[in-house]
Order: structure tokens, then sequence, then C-alpha cells
């Protein structure tokens, strides 16, 4: 079995103890990764420190080297693919897909420019805002696109002039430790420094006195861990944490027109997507229709093995995910909800369950009120539009939200009343590097990809209030807002 080393300022260590990775298609381990120990914390932080000195220096190199980085993660995006589609379990074409993804972040952040914000300009003064890096940077990491969103973090953090320390998830540690192995050939000794092991390694690194900021992608459970953990060292902290996406489709849709939107809306990762839908509320009016539209997707669609050339949907990637998934279901049923298709294990090795469709669903069962993170999703009939808002609203989940109508102005005048980081008009899960990314009340503090346009419309605030003194301009809107060429729109509200 292969054995999967880290890196510490820019060598492979490996380590006598090994954790077992394992295959979520058969459920038997099929590689092993090492096993961190306090000391390696210590030594990653203590490179990541003293290569900090050099790299903040020179922006253009950052910059170049980034671009190597995209170029690099391409040349091997078989390998990258293959591995990712194991560990993972998502099918081979998404996988790739990811790993594409990963490649463009890079790319994004090797372009990116980042001005100086000019304040004040005048024969009497200069005023600016520059941006400096912080020093090092702990980026922990999920088990659902783990080389994505891990670009997401190093893309940022690199240009800024940052190091890191990285720690990916247990479940999927493999892609990562390749991810650090192929830059080891571009970056300079401590820029990246990726450790393997549990959560309390992801404790150990948050906590440790050489981290100047924490990017989480994750739980809200250990969001607010590694929230409690910074305060005492008063660390920066990203974090980009759970969601319960609701979707609302109004009366007067097509429903062919969305079906398939919403079904890969949920479904998507084998639902295991922060901001799958994960809670459709139909209008009663089309409600007959779109159920059956997605049970007869939900039938049809071929759930299997990642690496089988004709699968749709990967299995859950853990046995815990699984557990929790199956909970969820018995519970909503247990409480008078109909299972419409689905809604057991498949009834083969590793850990497969198929799209499920629970109609009777509401507010007050778990499948409704928590987040499912997996391919079971609860329809939910309403008549009234305040009251579906009122549902959709009433959680303290808030990452992500759709509306779906044939009226894209109705649908983007209803989505701006709930309470997302995120709004979609008429597609659900479509993410840019350009536009902020981040998630209201407990899903999540700060934002990722795109700059944090809500420090820059602060910023504007004050130029334009300035400017208004000296030059009488007109107020910036405090929305930002792109309408795509298909009538999508996305929205990112700036909280
Ligand atoms: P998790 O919180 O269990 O683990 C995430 C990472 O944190 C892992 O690397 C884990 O080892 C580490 N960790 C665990 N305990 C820690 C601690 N006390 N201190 C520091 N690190 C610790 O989450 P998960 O199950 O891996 O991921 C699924 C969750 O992530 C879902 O809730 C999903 O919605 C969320 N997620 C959010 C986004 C987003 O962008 N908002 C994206 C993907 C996933």
């Amino acid at each position: 079995m292969q054995a999967y080393p880290m890196l510490i300022n820019g060598q492979p260590v490996n380590t006598a103890e090994q954790d077992p990775v394992i295959d979520p298609a058969d459920g038997a381990p099929f590689a092993t990764c090492a096993r961190a120990t306090c000391g390696h914390v210590d030594a990653a932080m203590d490179a990541a420190a003293a290569a900090f000195t050099s790299w903040r220096k020179d922006e253009a190199v950052r910059r170049e080297m980034l671009a190597a980085c995209s170029a690099a993660i391409r040349a091997r995006l078989n390998d990258f693919a293959t591995l990712l589609s194991r560990e993972q379990g998502k099918p081979l074409t998404a996988a790739t897909g990811e790993v594409i993804g990963a490649s463009v972040w890079f790319s994004y952040f090797a372009k990116l420019q980042l001005e100086p914000e000019i304040l004040l300009d005048d024969d009497k003064k200069r005023v600016q805002v520059l941006r400096k890096p912080l020093g090092v940077v702990a980026a922990i990491t999920p088990w659902n696109f783990p080389l994505i969103l891990l670009s997401w973090k190093l893309g940022p953090a690199f240009l800024a002039g940052n190091t890191v320390v990285a720690k990916p998830s247990p479940y999927t540690p493999l892609t990562s430790l390749l991810l650090a192995e192929t830059l080891r050939e571009i970056l300079p000794a401590g820029v990246l420094n990726m450790l393997s092991g549990g959560n309390e390694l992801g404790a150990q690194i948050a906590g440790h006195p050489q981290a100047r900021k924490i990017s989480f992608t994750g739980s809200v459970a250990t969001g607010k861990k590694i929230m409690a953990v910074a305060a005492d060292d008063l660390k920066r902290v990203t974090l980009e944490l759970g969601g319960n996406d609701p979707a609302i489709v109004l009366d007067d849709v097509n429903p062919e027109h969305i079906l398939d939107g919403l079904f890969w809306g949920a479904f998507q990762n084998s639902g295991q997507v922060c901001t799958a839908i994960k809670r459709l509320y139909v209008h009663e009016r089309v409600y007959e229709p779109i159920r059956a539209g997605l049970i007869a997707r939900a039938r049809s669609v071929k759930v299997g093995r990642g690496l089988e050339p004709d699968t749709q949907l990967g299995p859950i990637n853990n046995e815990m995910q699984l557990g929790k998934l199956t909970e969820l279901v018995a519970d909503a049923k247990r409480n008078g909800a109909t299972i419409e298709v689905g809604g057991t294990r498949l009834e083969r090795p590793g850990y497969f369950y198929p799209p499920t469709i629970v109609t009777g669903a509401h507010a007050g069962m778990r499948l409704v009120d928590e987040e499912q993170f997996g391919t079971a999703l609860p329809l939910i009939k309403y008549s009234s539009l305040d009251d579906a808002l009122a549902q959709a609203n009433r959680t303290h989940f808030g990452l992500g939200a759709s509306v779906w109508s044939s009226d894209t102005a109705r649908a983007a005048a209803v989505v701006q009343e709930i309470d997302s980081g995120t709004g979609w008009v008429n597609q659900h899960l479509d993410i840019t590097p350009f536009a902020p990314f981040g998630g209201a009340k407990w899903s999540g503090v700060g934002y990722e990809n795109g700059l944090e346009i809500s420090t820059r419309n602060q910023l504007r605030g004050r130029v334009t209030a300035i400017n208004r003194r000296i030059y009488g301009q007109r107020e910036h809107s405090g929305r930002a807002t792109r309408l795509r060429r298909d009538g999508c729109r996305q929205s990112t509200s700036l909280l």
C-alpha cells in the first residue's frame, strides 16, 4: 500500500505510525498517510515563519510561482483526478472538473490585481490603503472538495505574501499531499507545509502561536471551536461553514425547464456540497410535476463507483456521514414523512445511499432543520410565499439560497429576502473565482475568492463621502450583482 508523506520545510516527511485512507466505494483501506505529532507542527510552523521573511518581499515572483502552480496541477490532471475520485468517491468526470478548477483558481490569483486604495491624493496630502501579509496562515479543509477548497486558501494567501501550514481532512488527505509534493518543485522551502492527521492535529495547528490567521472550511461545530481558540490569541479568521440552503420554486415556473437544475443543485457530489439545495420549497400549483420529475430523475440516475465511466453519483464519503444521513431520513419517516424513492443504504460494499426524495417533511424535523450533507432532499409544499420565506429564514444557517421563476426580476427580488451569503436565480451552486463567497449567520465569517468587497465598499463608502464633499458625486450601491447572459443571476450579500 502506498504511504503518502507530508511536506515540511520543502522535505517529504513520513512517520512510523500511519493512518489508513479508505476507498468509500468498497469501505477498504487502499493507501496510508503520515500521522503528524506536535513536533511536526512546531517544525512546520517554524519553517513557514522563516520562509515568510523573504517570501513577502517580491510580489512579481509570487505571481510567477502561482502561475507555475496552476500549470503544474494541469500537467498532473489525471493523477490528481484518479486519486481524488478514489479517496473522495466522486465520479471521475467531477474529480477532473475539480482539479481543473483548482488550477483555474491558482491562475486567477496569479493575475488578481491588488492596487493600493487611494483615499485622498491632492497637492497637500496622499492617503492610501495598502495590503500587507499577516505571516503564517493555518489552512484547514474538509473532505467534500479537498483540492479546490485548498486552492481557495493557498492562492490568496500566497499572492498576499503569507506562508501556509495546511491540514486536509483525515478522510481525504491524499490529493492535498500530492499537491504538496507537486508544488515542492516550484515554491521555496517552508512556503507551503502540509501535515496529515486527525481532528486533534487541526486543533494543534489552529492554536499554534506562530499562526496569525486561520482559514477554515468545515462544519459549524468545528468553526465555533476555532473561533474560540482564535480569540485567545486574537488570530484573524475566515470561517467557511455548513449550510442548509433553501430553494424556493415560484408558482410561474415551467417544471421541465428547471427540473435538471433542481435535481443536480441538490444531488451533485452526492449532496455533499456546502451550498447544495438542502430544503426545497415548491408552490402548490407546480408541486406535483416537480415531485414526479425529481422522483423520475432519482430513479434513473446511475449510482456507482467513481472510477466507473458511466457513474453519475458516487458513494457517501465516509461511514460517519452515511450514519448521519441514514439517521435523519429514518427520523423523518418516524415522524410521518413519506420516502418517495430511495431511503435505505444500498446492499453492496461501500457507503452507497441512493438519491432519496422525502415528502411530507416540515420544520421541526431533523431532515429539514439540520444539514443532511448527503443524498436526501425534503420537498415541502407551500401556498403562501411569505410563509415559504419565513420557513427559509427560520434557521441559524445562511450560506446560499435560490429562487426559481419564469420572471427573473421577480425571483431576484424574492431571493434578496433570504438571509444568505449568496443568492441565485434559476440556478444553485454556480461559484466563480471573482465573486466573493461566504456565509451569513452561522454559515461563516469573512469571504473567500473575489476581493472582499465588504471592506472595499466600506472604503468606497468613505471615499464616496469624501468625494461627495469634494466633488459632489453620488453614493454607490451596497450590493454586487451580476447578470448572466442566460438570465440566471447571482448576488453576494455584503453582510
Ligand atoms: P469538520 O468540521 O468535521 O472538519 C473539517 C476539518 O477540520 C477537518 O480537516 C478536520 O480534521 C478539522 N478539525 C476537526 N476538529 C478540529 C478542531 N477542533 N480544530 C481544528 N480543526 C479541526 O467538517 P467536515 O465534516 O470535514 O466537512 C463537512 C462540513 O463542511 C459541512 O458542514 C459542510 O457544509 C462544510 N463545508 C463548508 C464549505 C463552505 O465553503 N462554507 C465548503 C465545504 C464544506
